[in-house]
Formats: structure tokens, C-alpha cells, sequence
């Protein structure tokens, strides 16, 4: 995939912006199971997700951004959900902890393709940065995975 800085940056606000609503609606099922010890971490994984999306936004400046559409990178609703329904509210923290882990990693992963593949090199370096934020947000589910009961 060669993509231009400002495609990069239409598809890095997409993805940081459905991280964002996701981890909220995450955090509200998780309240609702009284795991406020979970929630309160899908809650600061919003934050993280605005804060990376303002960023990207500021990054953005000017340039104006092409419109993209629905795109598969983008968070997946899990498969048990049934395609756009929401959530299924009785998910346990396990399981919410792994989705949301399966997503991180993909979006690590398309932020490492772009960084290893786009011939622009500030796509390249920024890309380069947002995978090893990815990357981290990988690791602090993998630690609260490993102290979670697993179902
Ligand atoms: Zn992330």
C-alpha cells in the first residue's frame, strides 16, 4: 500500500476514532458487570484514543484529508455481536480484554505495514511511531489478560 501523508492521516483519525467510541462502549459493559477495575481501564483507553486522534488532527493542520469510507481495518465488532448490531452486553472482562486485544494488534499491524512499506518518509516515521504506541497498548491488555479470569 503506497499512501500519500494526507490518506495516512484520514485512515490514522478513523482508526483512533473507532478505537475511541469502541473502548467507551467497552468501559459501559463493564460497569455494567460492576468490573470497575476493567472499566477504568477501557476508560483511560478512550483517553488514549482521543488524545492520539487530537494529536493526529493538530498533526493534520491544514492539509485537508480525503474522505475514506468504511474500511477493514477499522475495529471489528466481535463475530458473536452478528455484524452491526451492538455488542453483546453479557461479554465478560475476558473476552473484552481479548477483543479488544485482537483489534490493537491490527491496528499495530497496519500501522507496521504502512511504516515499512510507504515510499513518503514522514508517512513512513509517523506510521513507524503510532505501531509502537499500538504495540504498547498490545502489552497493557497482555498484562491485564494475564490477572483475569479466564471463563
Ligand atoms: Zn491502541
Amino acid at each position: 500500500m503506497d499512501y500519500t501523508l494526507p490518506v495516512f492521516l484520514a485512515h490514522a483519525i478513523a482508526l483512533e476514532c473507532e478505537a475511541a467510541e469502541r473502548y467507551q462502549e467497552l468501559a459501559d459493559m463493564m460497569e455494567a458487570h460492576r468490573n470497575d477495575k476493567v472499566s477504568a481501564l477501557f476508560r483511560d483507553m478512550v483517553l488514549y484514543s482521543r488524545m492520539h486522534h487530537d494529536s493526529i488532527v493538530e498533526r493534520a493542520g491544514s492539509t485537508v484529508l480525503p474522505k475514506i469510507g468504511p474500511w477493514d481495518y477499522v475495529w471489528r465488532t466481535p463475530p458473536e455481536a452478528g455484524g452491526d448490531e451492538a455488542f453483546d452486553y453479557r461479554i465478560n472482562p475476558y473476552d473484552a480484554l481479548l477483543y479488544a486485544r485482537e483489534n490493537e494488534v491490527r491496528a499495530m499491524n497496519y500501522y507496521s505495514d504502512v511504516g515499512m512499506n510507504s515510499r513518503e518518509p514522514e508517512v513512513r516515521r509517523l506510521a513507524a511511531e503510532f505501531a509502537h504506541e499500538e504495540c504498547e497498548h498490545v502489552a497493557k491488555l497482555d498484562a491485564w489478560l494475564a490477572r483475569t479470569h479466564r471463563p
